[in-house]
């Protein structure tokens, strides 16, 4: 009988790892080393054919890494999870272990800008078709589907704009069609979102955002059933993508406190989202816990709470959103999401400061749109300092 899952945040600190580790030690030690050493040949020739199990070299495995791995499988509720040097090297190894010469893969419209451009410019000189659909048109989705298509990727919620895209329906348009879907969930986390429950074959993260959760790792990861998984893993051995020791122990480190940050995160984010639903400076705002949301009823129904990312217009131009930014006191003027601290951007300038401004203005980045990545700040400080910041536009 399976025993069954231990509370969240019961999974966030000991999930993964090992009782006895080594030393008595009470928390994961980093393995920082490159290769590991057999005693003797026959050793070796045991490794070889299967006969022990254990570690070869840095590339193909590391026992903190493995921790890590397992550690979010359990979080996200998968059987196994691979992780990476980046999201977007999760990303781009995903697509290239699964996609090959000659097949298809369909993409909801709102992304990551920059795995829209690996879609756009990478995947097609490879002879691998790729297919844009507006984001939540599940019947665009589902006429876009040809004989040669092999997976659905979309994110949910969606970069800037928040916007949830119903699972179930996915699933159901993927499953007559025996197509695979790719979720990537960085802004949902597994503790607002398990996808794989909707049926979803593989969950994506950019482990540098909400699992990190400080700001100081670069990291991905993608988890799944263990075939899949195992597919993608061996990928990544070859090409290389694999994540530092170091960074792995951060990993497990930072995911201690996975719940209790999310937490804050979500009613942080809540109302500082109410707050500038009401305030007559600002035009618009997204955030897909607010009732006029365009997404309120889908992220009600799948989510457990709505994310640490809240996006608006302010009542003005470029230049009015540049000097409510410059006159915040708490929150950091960068890119990236997910950490303890607060940072603020406008994409305008920075996520989309190459693409000529009709472009963008086409996919709604308008000048005076601002992305804020809500941190676990006093709450009553964050709004204090908006509250003076949009006093001085
Ligand atoms: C940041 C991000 C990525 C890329 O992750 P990196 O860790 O920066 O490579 C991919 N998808 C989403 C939704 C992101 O926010």
């Amino acid at each position: 009988m399976r025993r069954p899952k231990k509370g969240f945040s019961t999974r966030s600190v000991h999930g993964g790892e090992l009782r006895d580790k080594p030393f008595s030690s009470v928390t994961n030690p980093i393995v920082q080393t490159s290769t590991y050493a057999f005693k003797n040949t026959q050793e070796l020739i045991e490794y070889t054919t299967g006969k022990v199990n254990r570690e070869e070299y840095g590339r193909y495995g590391n026992p903190t890494k493995t921790v890590a791995e397992h550690k979010i499988a359990e979080l996200e509720g998968g059987e196994d999870a691979a992780l990476f040097s980046s999201g977007m090297s999760a990303f781009t190894s995903v697509l290239l272990a699964i996609l090959s010469s000659g097949s298809h893969v369909i993409v909801m419209d709102e992304c990551y800008r920059r795995s829209a451009q690996f879609c756009k410019q990478t995947l097609p000189r490879y002879n691998i078709n790729v297919t844009f659909v507006e984001t939540g048109n599940y019947n665009q989705l589902e006429s876009a589907i040809t004989d040669s298509t092999r997976l659905i990727v979309s994110e949910s919620p969606t970069n800037p704009f928040l916007n949830v895209i119903d699972l179930k329906k996915v699933t159901d348009i993927a499953a007559r069609h025996r197509v695979k879907v790719l979720i990537d969930g960085t802004f949902a986390t597994p503790y607002n979102q398990q996808p794989l429950d909707f049926g979803i074959d593989l969950v994506l993260h950019s482990a540098t955002k909400y699992l990190g959760g400080h700001n100081d790792l670069l990291s991905g990861v993608v988890v799944g059933n263990a075939s899949l998984i195992s597919a993608i893993r061996e990928f990544r051995d070859i090409t290389g993508g694999i994540v530092d020791p170091h960074v792995a122990y951060l990993l497990i480190r930072g995911l201690k406190t996975f719940a209790i940050r999310m937490e804050k995160h979500n009613t942080n984010a809540l109302a500082v989202a109410r707050f500038l639903a009401e305030h007559p400076r600002i035009r618009k705002t997204y955030y897909p816990g607010l009732e006029n949301h365009a997404s309120y009823k889908t992220a009600s129904s799948q989510m457990s709470g709505y994310g640490g990312v809240v996006s608006f217009e302010v009542d003005g131009d470029m230049e009015t959103t540049i000097r409510f930014i410059d006159a915040l006191q708490i929150p950091y003027i960068a890119p990236s999401l997910g950490g303890v601290e607060s940072l603020i951007e406008q994409p305008a300038i920075m996520s989309y400061y190459e693409m000529a401004a009709a472009d963008r203005f086409q996919i709604g980045i308008k000048d005076e749109l601002v992305r804020f990545s809500v941190g676990i700040e006093n709450v009553d400080d964050l709004i204090a300092d908006l509250e003076q910041a949009l006093g001085k536009i």
